[in-house]
């Protein structure tokens, strides 16, 4: 199938050929289609098989053959030229960016015009680049509510709100936030979720929001991309570090994203491996947005190996070349892994995701292999085989008996034997 046959407008299809695009993705090709029909959707697919042009692409077509809806405003006519008619909204300023960046480039040939609104930075920059005529609109949702509440964004005449990371957009962080933009949109709208993950609950909660939606799964929800090579290391926590240094340095790894579970884990660990002589730096939502760009862009041109990040680098970015991503600490969710893994083994790709995993973390493990359906492989390495004893005195501190201590150390070791390499 070709993206002609999908039925696009020819300006984008000459634009995304030109961006290396030869045929349409599995996601782009069902959803497409069916967001040229104006129907409500609900698409899951793996990290890195194209949503985002899934998404921007009809959206761009739709805005080029429908004439704008010009308001009355009598009292000050300019107002009428400033409506926002597509939102496309994202967890985190990076991804807000990236996904702009992308509009951008699709619409590029056309007459329509895009703006970009994230925490962080400067106001009014943005206030500009929305009056200058943005159709759509790509933002995070508390800076969105900023400009709505001060009245430098207007969101009554949204015809079409896109959540990308869908899932992560109506879990407790940030619903809240989305019932209130959705509250501001007055007229009738087309509303398009997009994820690689969707659970039970947020599918029901969906639902509720989309109208008469048509769902597009292109591979079994909640599935890791196919192209990511996944391995287990245990490990003693106290050695992480160590072994992640040892990683990087005697298998020649040049670009690694690392996952810590905290902001301080993550600037610390970026200093330790910096004493080791590896150049890392880190990105969290404690540093300034300034810092934080510069940390990616740092990374995305090689300037330094290792980018040390939370979660918020977990969704979405597309980082070009990408091959190792690293959970230092396992992710308290598993959809999580997911999206981390996915940083990794984009478009067509191959990719590999490696979790350094101690004792105490074997339920992170479990929850990962429960949604992804599988077992993972795991491997111990020669030098870095976990304690046993290090349980033991966990379960000192417990207070079971000595000889439970050392049966159930026995039995553990013998059930590992098997699975050096499994
Ligand atoms: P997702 O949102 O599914 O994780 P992205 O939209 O970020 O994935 O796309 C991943 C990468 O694939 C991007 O670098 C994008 O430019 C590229 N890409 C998207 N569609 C195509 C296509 N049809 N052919 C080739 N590359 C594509
Ligand atoms: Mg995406």
């Amino acid at each position: 199938m070709s993206f002609q046959a999908l039925g696009l407008q020819s300006q984008l299809i000459d634009t995304v050929t030109a961006l290396g695009f030869q045929t349409p993705t599995p996601v782009q090709q069902q959803a497409i289609p069916e967001v040229l029909a104006g129907h409500d959707i609900m698409a899951g697919a793996q990290t890195g098989t194209g949503k985002t042009a899934a998404f921007a692409l009809p959206l761009l077509h739709r805005l080029m053959d429908t004439p704008e809806r010009t308001v009355e405003s009598p009292d000050s006519p300019e107002k009428a030229k400033i409506q926002i008619r597509a939102l496309i909204l994202t967890p985190t300023r990076e991804l807000a960016q990236q996904v702009y960046d992308s509009v951008a480039s699709y619409s590029e040939h056309t007459s329509i015009k895009s703006a970009v609104a994230y925490g962080g930075t400067s106001m009014k920059a943005q206030v500009s680049a929305i009056r200058a005529g943005a159709e759509i609109l790509v933002a995070t949702p508390g800076r969105l509510l900023d400009h709505a509440h001060v009245g430098t964004v207007d969101l009554s005449m949204v015809e079409y709100l896109v959540l990308d990371e869908a899932d992560r957009m109506l879990d407790m962080g940030f619903i809240d936030d989305i019932k209130r933009i959705m509250r501001r949109m007055k007229t009738a709208r087309q509303t398009l979720f997009f994820s690689a993950t969707f659970s039970k609950q947020v599918k029901k909660l969906a639902y509720d929001i989309l109208d008469d939606p048509k769902l597009i799964e292109v591979t079994p929800s909640n599935s890791a991309a196919v192209t990511v090579e996944q391995m287990v290391f245990p490990v003693d926590k106290h050695r992480k570090r160590e072994l992640l240094s040892y990683l990087i340095g005697s298998r020649n790894w040049q670009q690694v994203l690392v996952f810590t579970k905290t902001k301080q884990g993550s600037d610390e660990l970026a200093k330790e491996l910096g004493l080791d002589g590896i150049k890392a730096v880190s990105i969290n939502g404690d540093k300034s947005q300034g810092a934080r760009q510069r940390a990616l862009n740092d990374f995305k041109g090689g300037k330094v190996r290792v980018l040390v990040a939370t979660d918020v680098a977990a969704r979405g970015l597309d980082i070009e070349q990408l091959e190792y991503v690293i959970n230092f600490d396992m992710p308290f969710k598993a959809e999580d892994y997911v999206h981390r893994i996915g940083r990794t083994g984009r478009a067509g790709q191959t990719g590999h995701a490696i979790s350094l995993m101690s004792l105490d973390e074997e339920w992170a493990l479990k929850a990962i292999e429960e949604l992804l359906d599988t077992r993972l492989p795991q491997q111990w390495l020669e030098g870095y085989e976990p304690d046993p004893t290090i349980e033991l005195s966990e379960n000192k501190r417990r207070g079971r008996t000595a000889d439970k201590r050392r049966a159930k150390a026995k039995q553990k070791i013998h059930k590992n034997r098997g699975r050096h390499i499994r």
